[in-house]
């Protein structure tokens, strides 16, 4: 039947974007912020500029090599100020993996502490793959485990923490089912029952969406990315707290005050600092715009579709997951885009496979293989959640009838 089908659809996939060519302004309906964003023009602008006037290396002594230092600094100071610390606890990494992988690896591998780390069962790739690693080596992982609706229990972590832990690392927001995890009482209870160890968080979906407090979540290293909220791919950083001492992942010419060695991606990193002054500024107007829109997305839901079932209970607006029973995701995603319409069925780093966020919640297979991930930006509009509800409508008839 899903042969027939991609048969049938596929054709008509071809001869809609061939249409879609000769009308040549449909306009594109993306609600998939939650997997990269368009890069801000204001923010695309100064990496412009970066690349192609002011392209000096930070590191040379003249006064084009001056001129990029100050760029460099000026952004520091931007990401600083959208993360609640001092320029001098940022450090700017190639992307949030980076940023996550320095952290977790400089805290296990300090020399003589213990060989016990705890995380949660629906974090990222990032982190999972980086502690599977760290497991092969002779450490011992802890998973906190999430209940049905995607949370994860302050109380698990109290009964996890041994006095061989040497790091905990979990994620503020998740990026699949928009959940926030609790971080300061992580925080409280880690450095209370285990003050040798360090606290990591990913805070790559949180940032820009909502306030980044590092001193009162008693965080030592916080990733942030710089694609999720308008600068270009290829830049992230990493907080670390004042006086914590951790080895680099490579060393080489000492940039980063040693801690991320190469020449600086000054074009990026001037437009992800850019990108954070200007969301920072817009912070509340945002969350209420996203917020608006994730409740015209859900009443449309409730009365156009009252037998979808939700996914994880979002704390955040930005991200919506939600099961459409009979319907497979990935088919769905397809007519979706015959409507120019992105949404995704979970984590683009997963390409297809089943999410491990959504197994881990123990939602059953015709759930997860039925889920759709839809995440705003403030850029999106009434219309797209009209036109995305409008083209759900026609796929889930279609897909429900065959
Ligand atoms: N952590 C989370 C929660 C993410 O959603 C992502 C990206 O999807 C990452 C980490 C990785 O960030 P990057 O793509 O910058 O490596």
């Amino acid at each position: 039947m899903w042969v027939r089908f991609f048969v049938v659809h596929f054709s008509d996939r071809e001869a809609g974007s061939q249409n879609m060519k000769k009308e040549h302004k449909k306009r594109m309906h993306y609600l998939d912020h939650a997997a990269t964003t368009a890069v801000l023009p204001e923010a695309a602008a100064i990496a412009c500029r970066v690349m192609t006037e002011q392209f000096g290396n930070p590191s040379s002594v003249h006064r084009m090599g001056i001129e990029a230092s100050g760029m460099l600094e000026t952004a520091r100071k931007q990401v600083a100020a959208i993360l609640s610390a001092a320029p001098s606890e940022v450090t700017f990494t190639s992307c949030g993996t980076e940023a996550t992988a320095t952290a977790i690896y400089g805290a296990c591998r300090r020399k003589g502490r213990g060989k016990h780390i705890i995380t949660t069962a629906i974090e990222h790739s990032a982190t999972l793959n980086t502690v599977r690693q760290l497991e092969q080596e002779g450490f011992e992982v802890t998973y906190l485990q999430p209940d049905a609706d995607g949370h994860i229990a302050v109380s698990d972590l109290r009964d996890a923490i041994r006095p061989d832990t040497v790091l905990l690392t979990c994620m503020l927001a998740n990026n699949e089912v928009g959940t926030i995890l609790p971080v300061k009482e992580f925080g409280k209870i880690l450095k209370k029952k285990a003050p040798q160890a360090l606290f990591h968080i990913d805070a790559v979906q949180g940032l820009a969406r909502i306030p980044i407090k590092p001193k009162l979540w008693n965080a030592d290293f916080i990733s942030v990315s710089g694609h999720k909220i308008g600068a270009p791919k290829g830049i992230g950083a990493l907080y670390i707290r004042k006086g914590v001492r951790i080895a680099p992942l490579m060393v080489g010419g000492g940039q980063e005050r040693g801690m991320r060695p190469g020449t600086e991606a000054t074009p990026n990193i001037a437009a992800f600092g850019e990108a954070c002054r200007i969301r920072q500024e817009q912070l509340e107007d945002n969350y209420a715009k996203v917020e608006a829109l994730c409740a015209q997305l859900e009443a449309g839901i409730a009365q156009r579709f009252p037998w979808a079932v939700y996914n994880g209970k979002h704390d955040m607006p930005h991200v919506v997951n939600v099961s459409f029973p009979g319907c497979k995701s990935e088919v769905l995603l397809r007519v979706l885009e015959m409507h120019e319409v992105y949404v995704s069925s979970g984590s683009a780093c997963a390409k297809g496979k089943a999410s491990h966020v959504l197994a881990a919640m123990q939602l059953g297979h015709e759930r997860i293989d039925s889920a759709l991930r839809i995440s705003f930006a403030p850029s999106n509009t009434p219309e797209d959640v009209e036109v995305l509800l409008d083209a759900l409508e026609e796929g889930t008839k279609r897909l429900r009838r065959e």
